[in-house]
């Protein structure tokens, strides 16, 4: 399976890092062994001073497909999730600044913890809030109505470069309020008002 993530996808968020919101959506990828399921912990690595914590929802692919029509993506998908898509921010500042990938920055080891899945049968997907809470304070908030790539418009554009396979996730940005994860720091994400994910930073 792969993991393919979405970059600056709420205006607010591309805002706080001082970036332009894109034309076209920003792509990147991270490997399998960077997914922590089942709120596994965290372990913070020496290769980073700040790493920053990005919720995010996540589309779980259920059925295969290349170059789907955004008005027919709906059919690719039955379940969306909660995650993090952890960041070494000073690293991809770096990288950034000389032009170079951000793998190392974004696709380490545990960089990508998944928590629980519900089905959207039924769900407007336009209208869904999220939040992460980092020691039970809230410190992220979205809603998917201030996406500025639609779930149906992110497939309909990965699609054209990468096959989708049943189980490929798609994080699919994060709103403003990411900040730093110190060791200690118990983070837990909700769709709506219901708990989806645990992550403790070791
Ligand atoms: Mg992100």
């Amino acid at each position: 399976m792969k993991i393919l993530c979405v970059g600056r996808n709420y205006s607010e968020h591309a805002k706080e890092l001082g970036n332009e919101v894109p034309e076209n959506p920003v792509i990147f990828s991270k490997p399998d062994t960077a997914l922590l399921k089942n709120g596994e912990d965290f372990f913070h690595p020496e290769f980073s001073n700040d790493i920053h914590h990005e919720v995010e929802l996540v589309i779980k692919i259920s059925k295969m497909g290349k170059k789907i029509q955004p008005k027919f993506a709906r059919n690719y998908f039955t379940e969306i999730g909660l995650g993090i898509d952890f960041t070494a921010r000073d690293m991809q500042s770096k990288l950034k600044e000389k032009g170079l990938p951000w793998e190392l920055a974004k696709a380490f080891d545990g960089s990508a913890p998944i928590g629980d899945f519900i089905n959207v049968e039924g769900i407007d997907l336009s209208n869904i809030n999220f939040s992460l809470k980092k020691n039970d304070e809230i410190v992220q908030q979205g809603n998917t109505s201030h996406m500025i790539f639609t779930f149906e418009e992110i497939i309909g554009f990965v699609s054209q470069y990468f096959t989708l396979k049943v189980g490929d996730l798609i994080y699919t940005g994060t709103p403003a309020g990411v900040s730093k994860v110190n060791v200690g720091d118990k983070l837990e994400g909700f769709i709506e008002d219901k708990p989806m994910l645990k992550c403790n930073i070791k």
